[in-house]
């Protein structure tokens, strides 16, 4: 345990009872952390100060150091840089909606006005390497910790002053290819003892790792919610987007995907980019249909967002009106959404920092 964010409750009473102190202070702390959000050891305030003086010379109470956030156009979203110990920086999103366009999320309804989302990074770079993400194409550090995950939401509820209601994992990585570390950071911010956020305000995003997807959801039991970066029905062309899909191609992770929505019946979202000219024909229209009907799937239609390094093209706003109307005629679910990271400089590149807006 290097630092106590990121800790389980199991691992903080075992440690809390190796430092001679009784049972009962392991649950002080918890609270003081994951409810109370506090970032240093003088701020734990019912804690003998003998106890906290023994604790703070054993253990950092942070895993990450205090960050810097810059604002986008009004009304957009807030980027968060942080430090890690080992000297890094990475990046958070906080995302506020005043109109929360889907108000019910699962038993649990959120007030109006009221969505404040956080997204978190899960690497330091990324190895998938899709073609039109700025984060792929830098070099890749390391996985970030547990606590470097979870405290990035804490920071951003300390920082603001706001409550966060919603976490995504839409940031820099691969969530599953950082499997560990994801699925305790996603018990930590589910459980009780922990930031106790409800199981479907929480979402995982994946380009596709098949048998991680499996297992995670195993894991979670299919409490939190998936959402997986198709950009394309055809496998030439995703396998050129998302190159993870030459190892796990199309009819692999639909074939997962079905399993996890006839066993669980639990609602899978579709990410997917649009691109002029690469991903926006009839033809794909047609292909996501095929695939997204039978799993009852929501598609999230993100228009590309040109990125000086990269020669794609972004679709014209009547092509991107066009396509979605393709796909509702086939009777699918979809939601446009803007990116907006091009005012912020985003992470990750074309997926990660966008707001809804109403179609
Ligand atoms: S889109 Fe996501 S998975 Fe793909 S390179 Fe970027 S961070 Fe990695």
């Amino acid at each position: 345990m290097k630092a106590l964010y990121g800790s389980t409750s199991d691992e903080i009473e075992t440690f809390v009872i190796a430092q001679g102190l009784p049972k009962y202070r392991a649950a002080q702390i918890l609270d003081w952390i994951y409810q109370k959000n506090v970032l240093a050891w003088d701020e734990i305030k019912n804690l003998p100060k003998d106890a906290l003086q023994k604790l703070s010379g054993e253990i950092r109470l942070t895993a990450l150091e205090p960050g810097e956030e810059k604002k986008a156009v009004a009304g957009g979203p807030t980027k968060f840089l942080f430090k890690t110990p080992d000297g890094h920086f990475l990046e958070s999103v906080l995302i506020s909606q005043k109109d929360a366009p889907d108000s019910r999320e699962g038993e649990e309804t959120i007030p109006q006005g009221r969505r404040e989302t956080v997204c978190v990074s899960t690497q330091l770079g990324c190895k998938i390497q899709c073609a039109f993400c700025a984060s792929g194409q830098g070099k890749f550090t390391r996985n970030l910790t547990a606590g470097e995950i979870v405290e990035q939401v804490a920071r951003i509820s300390r920082m603001t002053g706001k409550k966060i209601t919603n976490v995504v994992f839409m940031g820099m990585g691969e969530p599953l290819d950082n499997y560990e570390a994801t699925l305790k950071a996603v018990r930590i911010l589910i459980e009780p003892w922990g930031f106790a956020f409800g199981a479907r305000r929480v979402t995982v995003s994946t380009s596709g790792i098949t048998p991680k997807i499996l297992e995670f959801v195993k894991a979670v039991d299919g409490r939190v919610r998936l959402s997986v970066s198709l950009h394309s029905s055809i496998d030439e062309v995703r396998s050129s987007l998302v190159p993870i899909n030459q190892r796990y191609p199309l009819k692999e992770l639909v074939s997962a995907l079905r399993r996890i929505n006839q066993d669980l019946k639990r609602e899978i979202t579709f990410e997917y980019t649009l691109i002029a000219g690469v991903n926006d024909s009839d033809e794909e229209a047609e292909g996501i249909a095929m695939i997204a009907k039978p799993l009852r799937a929501k598609i999230n239609v993100i228009p590309y967002n040109p990125i000086a390094e990269f020669p794609h093209k972004a679709p014209t706003p009547e092509a991107t009106e066009r396509f979605c109307d393709q796909l509702e005629r086939r009777g699918l679910r979809v939601t446009l959404r803007q990116t907006v990271g091009r005012d912020i400089d985003a992470a990750c590149g074309q997926l990660r920092l966008d707001r809804m807006s109403a179609r």
